[in-house]
């Protein structure tokens, strides 16, 4: 593929104000132009509201760019936030091994339906552990900057033979028939269909599926209901997403959210005397970047922002694998763009709205592809199947005997990777405002009872009110010359303390 796509060339004011660093004039459109801090201020107060977080103020102007803050003090152990999730994705590896709503994660079905689901898919020969990818582009899969282990793919080795289930077993593991010992103390909620149909999108909840269908999956669904303008193109891309790299897919619901957003501003929204003011001021074709504005408010004040990364496409950004020869970058880099063009183009197909035309050019779509790969977070959900079998391996020695006499054989069918949580990649707009501290006073950490894909940040030590909150983005206890290999990786040279101790 060859110079700029036309988008690009025709549209090319409007994508440089898009990708412009939002202003008061063209970002959420308030009234007062004089002072643009307050405008990231407001915004930022609004998302702390909507994430029902106290006690934590974000501070755009600190000495690594904006920071979040304690605004009250915070015992050691203390949750400290939790984030809702912009987007994320399962990874399409995960999704034979997981059955999970699609907007929240939590784990949906019963423990009968993830065991059963799991081995069926296993004898069919699809389970991610089977088989290792070898493409040229797999290296790239879930390789956002830092520490992430290629979880699900290739790393969990079958140790133990698998012993296959009678296929009447497995079936009734499905459909309810069969009933485990003690599952029902891991009661799941139960499926609730996609309402496009598409028999690929399953939610825990009625509100789960409605919010997934407004924001972003009404254009991406497959199925009768879908709003896309070519379903089969829509297929394509989806495959195309999963045979190459699943950050396309993150892509897709982020440019999906955007119009659907433009959409239903256009319709409703100029009731906003805020928004009607804009409008006057503006033209209709700022409803775009008002909509824009959740994505690209995350990305001008995520970690890019304080990297100086501002126009950063992806196939510039992504970190040169172990594998690529250095003299072999040019070439890298441009096979990465190619492949951005064409999961684009495919996109395009799918669900272009004329209205909202800037957001397909190549520009835009390697400019929020960018931003996912610095700043996407892990999306981990523990597994109730394996909460379910350590539960029986605890159980008095005469029940548990009772119970194993069912539950060994299903052990034996699963084999040693019946342990696999739910894994993807998600945005989360405040986590992904912490600065990075090799000596951090919070960590994500999942307790018991998070049971989804929300991110939750708990206090390392007490965290005294006005103090920065920080976490690691790598593994804090390696030596400084790899801690400093590493973050370079994310675009900067840490100063913390002990970084400027151990340099001495
Ligand atoms: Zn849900
Ligand atoms: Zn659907
Ligand atoms: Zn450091």
């Amino acid at each position: 593929m060859e110079g700029k796509c036309t988008v690009d060339a025709e549209l090319s004011d409007q994508i440089s104000a898009l990708l412009e660093s939002p202003s008061p004039n063209q970002g959420l459109g308030f009234s007062d132009e004089s002072e643009p801090p307050c405008l990231k201020q407001e915004y930022f107060e609004e998302l702390l509201k909507s994430r029902k977080c106290v006690g934590l103020k974000v501070k755009p102007e600190s000495d690594l760019g904006k920071g979040l803050y304690a605004d009250v003090e915070f015992g050691e152990g203390v949750l400290v936030l939790k984030d809702q999730m912009l987007v994320g994705a399962q990874h399409s590896s995960n999704k034979v091994d997981c059955l999970v709503c699609s907007y929240c994660f939590r784990f949906i079905g019963s423990v009968e339906l993830q065991i059963g689901r799991k081995i069926y898919l296993q004898e069919l020969g699809l389970s991610s552990t089977d088989e290792c990818p070898s493409s040229p582009m797999d290296g790239l899969q879930d390789s956002s900057n830092g520490d992430h282990d290629n979880l699900g793919t290739c790393s969990s080795s079958d140790l133990k033979e698998r012993i296959p289930l009678p296929k009447e077993i497995v079936a009734s593991l499905m459909n309810g028939q069969l009933a485990l010992p003690y599952s029902e103390q891991f009661a799941l909620p139960s499926l609730v269909p996609c309402p496009g149909s598409c028999g690929e999108a399953y939610y825990c909840s009625k509100l789960c599926a409605g919010t997934d269908w407004d924001q972003s999956h009404s254009l991406l669904c497959t199925g009768e209901g879908s709003r896309a303008i070519c379903r089969e193109a829509l297929m394509k891309f989806v495959e195309h997403a999963n045979e190459t790299n699943d950050i396309f897919l993150l892509a897709a619901k982020a440019i999906a959210f955007t119009i659907l957003r433009y959409q239903k501003l256009k319709v409703y929204g100029l009731q906003d005397q805020r928004q009607d003011e804009h409008a006057r001021r503006n033209g209709k074709s700022s409803l775009l970047g008002w909509a824009w504005c959740t994505v690209s408010m995350a990305k001008f004040w995520s970690r890019l922002s304080m990297c100086g990364l501002l126009t950063t496409w992806w196939w510039e950004c992504v970190a040169l694998p172990e594998d690529v020869d250095c003299c072999d970058e040019v070439s890298f880099r441009k096979q990465i763009r190619d492949l951005a063009s064409m999961s684009l183009q495919l996109l395009k197909e799918a669900i272009y709205d004329k209205e909202c035309a800037p957001l397909f050019s190549l520009d835009i779509y390697g400019h929020i592809i960018g931003m996912f790969e610095l700043n996407n977070l892990d999306l981990v959900v523990a597994s109730p199947v394996e909460d379910y079998f350590l539960y029986i391996d605890d159980l008095p020695p005469d029940d548990k005997e009772t119970a194993e006499r069912i539950t060994r054989p299903i052990l034996d069918a699963l084999g040693d990777d019946y342990l696999v949580c739910c894994q993807g990649s998600a945005f989360f707009p405040l986590q992904s405002c912490m600065n990075h501290s090799c000596q951090p006073n919070a960590k994500a950490f999942k307790r018991d009872e998070d049971r989804d894909g929300q991110a939750t940040i708990i206090a390392l030590r007490t965290i005294l009110k006005g103090e920065e909150i920080t976490v690691s983005y790598i593994d804090e206890n390696l030596p400084l010359e790899d801690r400093r290999t590493q973050l370079a990786d994310y675009g900067f040279e840490c100063r913390c303390a002990k970084c400027k101790e151990e340099d001495q």
